[in-house]
């Protein structure tokens, strides 16, 4: 009988030591021009802060490398110098200008992040969009084929006069994905990390799947989907980002490198992923490309899907998530 008491004692104890022994931390911060958001789980206070601060750390890195708009980033000393001479650059940049070519050739060059040579032109906090006569001049500069590589050197070259480049389209994604992975190197089991408009889960909301949204592109009040997602990473790209209107037109941040103009088949392209670097290039090529060669694009890329909400605010998904 009393054995009975005292392992009843026991799995109480125990039972109400794990019920307890853990915490849900969350942070919001500005940074990279976005709004970041970590929520985790942690036994710790002390684990579960640094781990957010670590985040937000890694943000902070990302942002002062790989910034347009800071002058001392690695990425505008590219842009500054690079269409005189190689320029040697760190492995993670030459690796993430890399991947970016590889992903122009399998787009078809909608994903191109040379677009920057007339993209830079705009200012959608300002209402400021380059002349006619600019992008006329300027368009040849957009060829993601103008970038040469130098792998034994770690060198990048600009074979063209003009060119600029901009990781505005893949950066985030590549940040949310270091993230992640250092949280999992700190032990953590149950995460989510969003960067605007990319987001990535570690392991569920224990024992219940992560409830992601994708909103109404014409409502920021409204949900047009909400997903049920563990271990994977969903990015969103959409015209109400960064836009203005004139004209009775709206300028907004995605340009097909083809025109160097806003792309107006879609809305908004959601891309359902492991690699977070993957979804946010994909989701940026596929609002390119549009519905069509969008869906084509997704159906031949295995473990990548997608869902779209056309210009007639239409939904599309992509065959494995309607099979
Ligand atoms: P965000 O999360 O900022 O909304 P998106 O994934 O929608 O980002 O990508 C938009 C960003 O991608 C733009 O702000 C710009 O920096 C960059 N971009 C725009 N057009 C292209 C393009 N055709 N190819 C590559 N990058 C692009
Ligand atoms: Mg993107």
């Amino acid at each position: 009988m009393k054995s009975l008491i005292s392992a009843t004692l026991l799995f109480i104890m125990l039972f109400y030591s794990v019920g307890s022994s853990g915490k849900w931390f969350e942070d919001s911060q500005g940074i990279m021009g976005t709004n970041i958001h970590v929520e985790l789980w942690s036994d710790s206070a002390q684990q579960g802060e640094q781990a957010i601060q670590a985040v937000m750390e890694e943000m902070q890195r990302i942002n002062q490398a790989m910034s347009p708009y800071i002058e001392s980033s690695e990425l505008s000393k590219l842009n500054k110098y690079a269409t005189q001479d190689f320029v040697t650059v760190s492995k993670e940049l030459f690796d993430l200008i890399w991947l970016s070519v590889e992903l122009a050739k399998e787009t078809d060059g909608a994903f191109d992040i040379t677009f920057a040579s007339v993209g830079y032109l705009y200012n959608y906090r300002e209402s400021q969009k380059p002349q006619q006569g600019q992008i006329i001049d300027l368009l040849k500069a957009i060829n993601y084929r103008h970038i040469k590589f130098d792998p034994a050197e770690q060198r990048i070259f600009f074979a063209h006069p003009n060119v600029k480049i901009d990781l505005g389209g893949i950066a985030k994604g590549h940040a949310v994905d270091n993230a992640i992975a250092l949280l999992k190197k700190s032990g953590i089991k149950h995460a989510l990390v969003t960067a605007g408009g990319d987001t990535k889960l570690l392991g569920d909301r224990l024992g219940k799947p992560w409830m992601v949204g994708i909103r109404d592109p014409r409502d920021r009040t409204k949900q047009a989907v909400v997903l049920p997602l563990a271990d994977t990473g969903l990015s969103t790209s959409g015209d109400y980002e960064r836009y203005f209107e004139q004209d009775g037109k709206r300028y907004h941040h995605i340009l097909s490198p083809k025109t160097g103009e806003s792309a107006y088949e879609v809305q908004s392209v959601s891309i359902i992923g492991r690699s977070s670097t993957l979804n946010d290039a994909l989701s940026t090529a596929v609002f390119v490309l549009g519905v069509q060669k969008g869906m084509d694009l997704l159906n031949r890329t295995p473990g990548y899907d997608g869902i779209i909400v056309d210009n007639q605010r239409k939904l599309h998904y992509s065959n494995a998530l309607v099979e």
